[in-house]
Order: C-alpha cells, then structure tokens, then sequence
C-alpha cells in the first residue's frame, strides 16, 4: 500500500509556506539557470524539486544542495516513483518529524 498524492503534499506543504522556502526557491532557480535539471526545459512551470525527499529528510528541507529544479512533468513523474513509498502517518516519528521541520523554519541558521 502507497499513499496518495494528497497525503503526498501533506510533507511539502508545511515546507513550502515559509518565507524560508520562497527565499531559497530563488538561489535554487538562480543556480539552475531557470531550466529544469532533467530535460533542460525553460518553459511552463518551473518547480522545485526535493533531491532527497523531506518525508524521509527532513534535516534537507531548507539545504540548497537538497533541491534542484525540475519542470512539472519531470517532477511528477519522479514523486510518482516515491509516492510507492510505505506512509508514516500519525506515528512518533511523524510528529517528530513535524517540529524538525518547524524547527527548521524558524531557524534559519542551525547549529548543527
Ligand atoms: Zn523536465
């Protein structure tokens, strides 16, 4: 059993409201060169994409070398692949997972 697309966006979403995120978004676009990394397109919607998933990275959800942009069709196609991956919903390590994420959100310079 996988989980769904919707249950899919629930990992991102958190990550994707922050100021951090729309800041990184930028130096992540700018280092690409405005072109997805996969097929070189530099037309329709360009996305970011998480290298490393923050399902299972959290720690990564704000590090520049975690995210590489892709158009919509290659990123789809990619969390299609890591959509298959078993749900860790409503356990210890979820909530766990949440406040390192907020953590991260509202830390912009992590000690670690
Ligand atoms: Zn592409």
């Amino acid at each position: 059993m996988g989980v769904t697309r919707d249950d899919w966006r629930r990992y991102s979403r958190p990550v994707l409201k922050t100021r951090r995120w729309q800041v990184l978004r930028q130096i992540v676009l700018e280092r690409d060169g405005w072109a997805c990394v996969d097929c070189g397109t530099r037309k329709g919607r360009l996305e970011i994409d998480h290298v490393k998933p923050v399902r299972s990275n959290p720690e990564l959800a704000f590090d520049p070398a975690n995210c590489a942009v892709r158009c919509s069709s290659c990123h789809a196609s990619k969390t299609r692949k890591e959509v298959g991956w078993k749900p860790v919903f409503d356990t210890p390590e979820h909530r766990a997972w949440g406040k390192a994420v907020a953590d991260l959100a509202t830390n912009p310079n992590p000690a670690t």
